[in-house]
């Protein structure tokens, strides 16, 4: 072997880079190994190119907002967290700042601060940074690891993580080396899926373009069960596209659309629009401000939802034309009955490459928690993306990046000098 270290890493994105800088700080000579000519290509995208470096909330509340087996992570976040992410780079002299739903972004606004943060210290901990040299394979005996393998030739360490994320975006580099890695050493990969994606609708507003561009904001949506049992429900914002529906709501439900479209052709989704008020609320709002007038409805309701969605839900009820006064209370119900519970249809998602993150991954029952090492070669650990967890956009997934990295790192570098 050409080059003998304490600890190689796979991959230089949040949970490589943090991997590599933690098994250095504990001592180790730590190579890291990039396929991009540079680091973070992917975490350089996030938070719209500002990077949304964590998310300050509660543990338990990192956890619920980690649908994809965020429990595994509870001892990872006992030993490093989203508070510790933070103080990590602010020890370091970059000023963070906190925007809605607790997103966690550098006060310069650019992702390159952060990026550029990590760099300094892998160069500062004399990492040896091997750019555009993806590794080709893991040097392994089936019991323990001997090193990796490029197209420069083998190079020799104690331990390995597996840092190469999930398989969305392949451009950015992660393009499932990982799972090949994993599996070629014993470990199971559970099905890969698209998560945190745009929606594609079968409605027929959806063709006939009538909301698209039209976006709604705090709205519930929730993703229903042939059982009619609500498995999701997010409050978010919501977007109208030309193939149906994106936004932060409908990014969240969609890991959970896609896990049904396993077993159904369809998947019905709910959107409530007045997630605050009852339907009865909605009757009284709308006797208030029309009773008195002699306007159409579609006139007299003017505010009371944007004006295409109020016009399009007044013409599924067919009162577009009346107004409040010759209107029965049964069609002005089936009126509120579109505002409070509309019924979508959703048969498919974006493809894995062009959705933000990978649901599925390396089999978690295969990965000791406290130490995310192989519990069949224990030299062997991984951490990020490639594992089967997936959060949602808003800092989840770098946290959980991040922080594994953290855990596989100081545990591959104790390891290293077992
Ligand atoms: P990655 O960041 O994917 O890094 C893996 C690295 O490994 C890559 O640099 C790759 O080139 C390298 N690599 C792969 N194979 C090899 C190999 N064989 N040899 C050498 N190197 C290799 N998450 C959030 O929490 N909040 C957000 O707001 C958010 N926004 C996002 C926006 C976009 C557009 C995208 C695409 C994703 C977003 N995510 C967000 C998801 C988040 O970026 C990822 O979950 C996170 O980057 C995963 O980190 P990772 O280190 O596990 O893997």
């Amino acid at each position: 072997m050409s080059k003998k270290f304490d600890v190689i890493v796979i991959g230089g994105g949040p949970a490589g880079m943090m991997a590599a800088i933690t098994a250095a700080v504990n001592g180790s000579q730590v190579a890291l190994f990039e396929k991009n000519k540079r680091l973070g290509k992917k975490l350089l995208m996030t938070g719209g190119g500002r990077c949304n470096v964590t998310n300050n909330r509660p543990v338990d509340d990192l956890i619920v907002h980690i649908p994809g087996n965020g429990r595994f992570l509870y001892s990872t976040f006992s030993q490093f967290d989203n508070q510790d992410v933070m103080n990590f780079f602010s020890e370091r002299g970059v000023a963070l700042k906190e925007e809605d739903h607790g997103r966690i972004f550098p006060v310069s606004d650019k992702s390159a601060t952060i990026v550029n943060t990590l760099k300094e210290e892998l160069e500062k901990l004399s990492v040896e940074l091997h750019f555009k040299e993806p590794v080709e394979k893991i040097i392994s005996d089936g019991a323990s690891i001997q090193g990796v393998r490029t197209s420069e030739g083998d190079y020799s360490a104690k331990s390995v993580v597996v840092t190469t994320g999930g398989i969305t975006y392949p451009s950015t580099g992660s393009q499932g080396d990982g799972y090949r890695f994993a599996k070629s050493v014993g470990h199971h990969v559970t099905p890969l899926y698209p998560t945190e994606s745009p929606i594609f609708l079968t409605d027929e507003f959806v063709s006939a373009k009538l909301l698209q561009g039209l976006s709604l904001q705090d709205v519930n949506l929730s993703v229903i069960d042939e059982k009619n049992k609500t498995i999701a429900s997010h409050e978010m914002d919501l977007l109208f596209t030309h193939f149906g529906i994106s936004g932060p709501a409908a990014l969240r439900c969609s890991s959970f659309v896609n896990q049904l479209l396993r077993t159904q052709e369809t998947v019905t989704l709910k959107l409530d629009c007045f997630p605050q008020k009852t339907a009865a609320d909605l009757m009284e709002e709308i006797r208030e401000r029309s009773s008195a007038s002699t306007k159409q409805l579609k006139n007299a309701l003017a505010g009371f939802l944007p004006e295409r969605l109020l016009l399009f839900f007044l013409e599924k009820s067919g009162i577009s034309e009346q107004s409040y006064a010759q209107t029965s209370k049964e069609q002005l119900e089936k009126f509120v009955s579109y505002c409070k519970n509309w019924s979508l249809t959703a048969n498919k998602t974006f493809g894995l490459e062009k959705s933000f993150v990978t649901g599925g991954g390396v089999e978690l029952k295969e990965i000791n928690p406290k130490e995310l090492a192989s519990k069949k070669i224990p030299d062997l650990f991984f951490a990020g993306e490639v594992l089967d967890v997936n959060g949602y956009t808003g800092g989840y997934n770098i946290t959980t990046a991040f922080c594994t990295g953290y855990v596989a790192g100081i545990h591959a570098a104790y390891h290293a000098f077992a």
